[in-house]
């Protein structure tokens, strides 16, 4: 059953009651209404619980998508107690880890604008972060360190801009991305923007992002590793550059 997905509105809602509208055969729990993001464009699920009228917990492992865009499944770690279709309960999502994949996902758009090459890949964690790029030139991390903390301390306004799959298609240009699709299938896809009227970049993605580029804090480029002639794959991880020895 489709999903009202709240946090494509609101990275920043941590907690909300919903109702199970289906239980799959694996455990996996279906709900009206969800805060939790699902697996997907290079960010991981998140993790967190749920909490019963009995104030009982079920404790979620996994957020992924199903068959479809629309569809948002929930799984629990193994031995939890089955909730019951039609059942109202209250998320809370592990907003600490959240919050990390937020700032680090932020931190990969920086990335992009300080590095104007074409992405080939990236995967956002809680801890590390990898952007990789299609370039030859060679580049010294610190350089780049202080090229995005330039970003993150002139405090950049980071929102979103609405346009329709058709708009999209009709600028390819927009698409950073050369191999992470652009969040299509829903008739409609958010532009991240950075900077006022999108001065520093806008860029389709479907990920969860800090609300100002203040709130990335401290990072810094840890690697850039040599991946094949044309690709590089820069290491980004919280942080002060001496803090990885
Ligand atoms: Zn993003």
């Amino acid at each position: 059953m489709p999903v009202n997905a709240l946090y494509r509105d609101d990275f920043y809602l941590s907690t909300t009651e919903a109702v199970v509208t289906a239980i799959h055969d694996d455990g996996g729990i279906e709900l009206d209404q969800t805060c939790f993001y699902a697996t997907s464009g290079g960010q991981p699920g998140d993790t967190g619980f749920l909490e019963r009228a009995d104030g009982s917990k079920i404790t979620l492992g996994q957020t992924r998508h199903g068959a479809a865009k629309d569809i948002i499944i929930h799984v629990p770690i193994e031995g939890q107690a089955q909730p019951a279709v039609g059942e109202k309960l209250v998320m809370h999502l592990d907003w600490e880890r959240r919050h990390k994949l937020m700032r680090m996902h932020t931190a990969c758009h920086l990335l992009s604008v300080v590095c104007s090459y074409p992405i080939t890949g990236a995967a956002v964690g809680e801890d590390e972060s990898r952007v990789d790029f299609d370039m030859t030139d060679t580049i010294d991390k610190d350089e780049v360190t202080t090229k995005l903390m330039a970003l993150v301390e002139q405090n950049h306004p980071v929102y979103l801009q609405w346009i329709t799959d058709e708009e999209l298609a009709a600028n390819p240009g927009i698409v950073k991305s050369k191999n992470v699709r652009p969040p299509v299938g829903l008739g409609r896809v958010s532009l991240v923007c950075i900077g006022e009227n999108s001065a520093i970049d806008s860029q389709p993605c479907g990920g969860t992002h800090v609300s100002q580029t203040k709130d990335v804090g401290q990072i810094h480029i840890a690697k850039i590793e040599k991946k094949g002639k044309e690709n590089r794959r820069f290491r980004i991880r919280f942080g002060a550059p001496g803090d990885d020895a």
